[in-house]
């Protein structure tokens, strides 16, 4: 048996793991709030197994990212509502009798769109239909938005906005003229063009409009050719890194039990994500 000295052990588990920005981000959180806790990034290869010696080991709290969000809400003992509505756990914390799950990906959307405009009323439109897509979707919904999907696969779109009682816009449309007039914001929740090696056109430049709100959930690279197109548009931009530091505040703010993590926390992270960022 293996008993850790260090009380407060958290960790993001994934595979692969190596680039994950979150052990960054979280240790300067740790740093600013003075409390000595232990963040560590673990490649896992069966999550069934590999949240059972996490939780011998001593585990506070844990990170999941791609591809086990879907199976730590399977292998949760507990799950929160949010969780369930979205049907993936990104957060686990040690629960009395088990891991308990939720699901922060929502508000993080939530909060680094906010940071521009309130999301109530606002007519938003969702490209793509995964697993962030859905969070997106649960978030926006949430937050009295009304929202559109699209998505290459009409089918998958199509189930999504059936799920969430939201509307469904084909592609084809989109390229029509003046299309953008229907939306005040757009959240690109594709994973074209993601590590910024190719230009994934889905929508066409016309579409954005002064005005509208943009955001990208891809972060690496930080200004997506998605987002420098729109904000040459003359579109407020966002990128998927303030969804990141957001969906991470409220991982912490879950396992701490602490309301709102004060704005030089959120800044410290903020920090240490844009010098990750710009160090490659
Ligand atoms: P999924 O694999 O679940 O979904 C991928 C989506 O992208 C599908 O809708 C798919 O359409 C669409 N897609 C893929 N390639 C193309 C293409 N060439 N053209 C048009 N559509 C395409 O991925 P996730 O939802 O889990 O992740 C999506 C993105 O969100 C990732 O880039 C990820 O990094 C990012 N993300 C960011 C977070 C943050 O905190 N900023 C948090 C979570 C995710 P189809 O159905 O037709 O296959």
């Amino acid at each position: 048996m293996i008993r850790p000295k260090q009380r407060d052990l958290f960790a993001v588990i994934g595979n692969p793991v190596a680039h994950s920005l979150s052990p960054v981000m979280m240790e300067a959180a740790f740093a600013e709030l003075g409390f000595s806790a232990v963040y560590l990034a673990l490649e896992v290869d069966s999550i069934s197994e590999d949240l059972d010696i996490l939780w011998n080991f001593g585990f506070r709290g844990l990170s999941v990212t791609l591809p086990f969000k879907e199976a730590a809400f399977l292998f949760s003992q507990f799950t929160e509502e949010t969780a369930r509505r979205i049907r993936a756990v990104n957060t686990l914390r040690r629960h009395e009798n088990g891991w308990e799950g939720t699901n922060t990906d929502w508000i993080g959307s939530v909060r680094a769109l906010e940071q521009v405009s309130p999301l109530r009323g606002k007519r938003v439109l969702v490209l793509g239909a995964g697993g962030a897509a859905r969070a997106v979707v649960y978030g926006l919904i949430r937050s009295g938005a009304a929202v559109s999907i699209s998505n290459r696969t009409p089918e998958r779109g199509e189930a999504l906005a059936q799920a969430f009682r939201c509307g469904f816009v084909p592609l084809a449309e989109l390229e029509k003229d003046h299309s953008g007039e229907s939306f005040d914001v757009v959240v690109q929740c594709t994973s074209a063009g993601l590590l910024g090696d190719e230009d994934p056109q889905v929508v066409p430049d016309s579409f954005f409009l002064p005005g509208m709100i943009v955001m990208d959930t891809i972060y690496t690279p930080q200004w997506t050719t998605f987002l420098k197109k729109a904000r040459n548009a003359g579109c407020s931009t966002v990128p998927g890194s303030e969804m990141l530091l957001h969906q991470g505040a409220m991982q912490l703010e879950w396992w701490l039990g602490r309301e709102k993590l004060e704005p030089a926390v959120i800044g410290a992270m903020r920090d240490a994500l844009s010098k990750a960022l710009a160090d490659g």
